[in-house]
């Protein structure tokens, strides 16, 4: 009997180049109007017992070919629980291979670890209904979907959260999920300081539309929303533009843009180094968060990273530097593995949920340091 391989739901991805017995060969759709892809997302019903030969041909093409040398993909039978599998990679050809003998009658497979939207609307009904949470609707997606928004706190300082403006890069929401528990924690003294100190505002997904569709770094327009932010538009990116109006009623003090990162194996920051107007102070918090960070949790480090712009030449259309430029804020762009921290890796699991989470924990502790 051949497997049947399916990927009809949300953030479901993968095209069926054939299926024969346990073997298949398949192939990742790219965003919607774009020519953007690497996330997928299916499920594998077969017999338990089987041996499940998988090739995800044509990433040579793909968004960031360097994402999949030392990349293993992750896997779920319950979909709670995910691991790593067995992964091979060749460059020459451009195909991902996965060899596994099937435990379970159906078999998830994902770039990472899917945050689905029912778990985010779970997540945003939870924490509305917690104490001294208000719950804000910015606006709506181009499909009509809610940019919701959680707010907390008594402070002056304002802090801005936001996540999942690459939709691919489920990890952000998944730290998000961490962030929310640890502030809404009334015994978590941590969350008792920065409520006192600071009004957050937290947006837990930037882009639901790209994330039902299974898309990696767009929205319904094929719109990279982290290019937007200097100009965002109701026809393009209304997902921008209701967040960054927001912002202006606000204005914004810190700010943390959560994302994952395909090819580099670590927890990184990335700040606002070649902004025309940058301050002094600012840099200097920026660096001493980054800092106390490294030193409050061994799953981030600062040897690896991005390189940053020269004075002057920083992108402005990406949500930290216009942040940073816009409200002179200490802004960061915080990128995670869809690998592992190669200083500490877990051959199990990978980068996973669980390790955010907690790296949302330590954000948030270093942020009460800081303020
Ligand atoms: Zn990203």
């Amino acid at each position: 009997m051949s497997i049947s391989i399916n990927a009809a739901f949300d953030s479901g991805n993968i095209v069926v180049e054939s299926v024969d017995g346990t073997s298949a060969r398949l192939s990742i759709r790219k965003d919607r109007d774009s020519d953007f892809f690497q996330w997928f997302h299916f499920r594998v019903a077969c017999t338990v017992g089987d041996a499940l030969d998988l090739a995800i041909t044509g990433l040579s093409a793909s968004a960031y070919p360097d994402g999949w040398p030392d990349y293993a993909v992750c896997a779920s039978s319950d979909r709670e629980h995910w691991f790593r599998l067995d992964t091979s990679y060749d460059s020459a050809a451009g195909t991902l291979t996965v060899r596994h003998t099937a435990e379970s009658p159906i078999l998830w497979l994902a770039y990472f670890a899917p945050y689905s939207m029912e778990r985010h609307h779970d997540l945003v009904a939870s924490v509305a209904e917690c104490e001294g949470v208000t719950y804000r609707c910015l606006g709506t997606s181009l499909e009509g979907q809610p940019i919701d928004c959680l707010e907390m706190g008594t402070g002056d300082t304002q802090v801005w959260l936001y996540a999942r403006q690459h939709p691919g890069e489920s990890m952000a929401e998944w730290w998000m999920e961490g962030a929310l528990e640890k502030l809404t924690d009334p015994a978590d003294p941590h969350a008792r300081s920065l409520r006192q100190k600071c009004r957050f505002h937290i947006i837990p997904n930037m882009n639901p539309d790209g994330s039902c569709r299974g898309h990696l770094r767009t929205n319904f327009a094929g719109v990279n929303l982290n290019r937007e932010w200097d100009n965002p538009t109701p026809e393009r990116s209304p997902e921008v533009l209701a967040a960054r109006n927001a912002m202006d009623a606000t204005g914004v003090d810190w700010a943390m843009d959560v994302h994952g990162d395909e090819a580099i194996p670590a927890v990184f920051l990335a700040g606002f180094e070649g902004i025309p107007s940058l301050k002094a102070g600012q840099t200097e918090k920026y660096k001493a968060f980054q800092s106390a960070l490294a030193a409050n949790t061994p799953d981030f480090q600062v040897d690896l990273g991005y390189v940053e712009s020269a004075p002057g030449k920083a992108n402005l259309s990406m949500s930290t530097t216009q942040l940073a430029e816009r409200f002179g804020a200490v802004s960061m762009t915080i990128e995670m593995p869809f690998k592992d921290n190669r200083d500490l890796p877990d051959p199990v699991q990978g980068w996973s949920p669980e390790r955010s989470k907690l790296l949302a924990h330590a954000c948030l502790a270093t942020l009460d340091q800081l303020i």
